[in-house]
């Protein structure tokens, strides 16, 4: 199988053809179809097997076959990352696989000034990824609400414990809208993991590699 038989659109397979990708990784190939046709997903899969892809391209195309205005201070698709290293390299992913598209993407995490990003999120974008305190301290300063996002993505959910972020995602949860689609990934799925799951999750197709 190959990425040109997953239904992605055109101006992904592109982007895929750009990096010199072919074959889709067993994550892929079990999650990129599921999640086109809008089911929500719980995957146990480690960095490194091409997870990123996995959530990245199928939701590119969610929103690129929907097109809306930018949520002016929102965002159509939200993903939490528990490190600012890794929720860089989300984003750069996006911006990579998406790039015959035109969608925006940005970047919110701690530990920088948050003014910036504040003006960043004024006029809206398509995709924010983002670390649970930065974006708790932004809508709390009424920088964004999370009313429009349509796809939410919960990556590295044991790290997120383990860093104690379980009352944040909490929150989150309750400032989502209830109907979206949700995607929740684990390295590791012990039942306290797997209860945060069931909070954001309905229905889930089950994957792990
Ligand atoms: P991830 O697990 O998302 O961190 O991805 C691991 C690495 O594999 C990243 O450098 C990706 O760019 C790369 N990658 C993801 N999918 C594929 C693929 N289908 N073929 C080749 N490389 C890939």
């Amino acid at each position: 199988t190959q990425f040109t038989d997953l239904g992605l659109p055109e101006p992904i397979l592109k982007a895929l053809a750009a990096k010199n990708y072919s074959t889709p990784t067993p994550i892929q190939l079990q999650a990129i179809p599921p999640l086109l046709d809008g089911r929500d997903l719980c995957g146990i899969a480690q960095t490194g097997t091409g997870k990123t892809a996995a959530f990245a391209l199928p939701s590119l195309a969610i929103l690129a076959s929907n097109p809306k205005h930018r949520p002016p201070q929102g965002c159509r698709m939200l993903v939490l990352s528990p490190t600012r290293e890794l929720a860089s390299q989300i984003a750069e992913s996006f911006v990579a696989y998406g790039k015959f598209l035109r969608l925006s993407v940005a970047t919110v995490f701690g530990g920088v000034p948050i003014n910036r990003q504040i003006r960043q999120l004024q006029a809206g974008v398509d995709i924010l990824v983002a670390t649970p305190g930065r974006l708790l301290d932004l809508i709390d300063q009424r920088a964004l609400s999370l009313k429009n996002v349509e796809i939410f993505v919960l990556d590295e959910a044991d790290q997120m414990l383990d860093l104690g972020f379980i009352h944040a995602l909490k929150r989150v949860d309750q400032l989502l809208p209830k109907k979206r689609q949700s995607l929740f990934f684990s390295a590791t799925m012990p039942k306290t993991i797997a209860d945060l799951g069931d909070r954001f999750l309905t229905d889930p197709v089950k994957v792990s590699v």
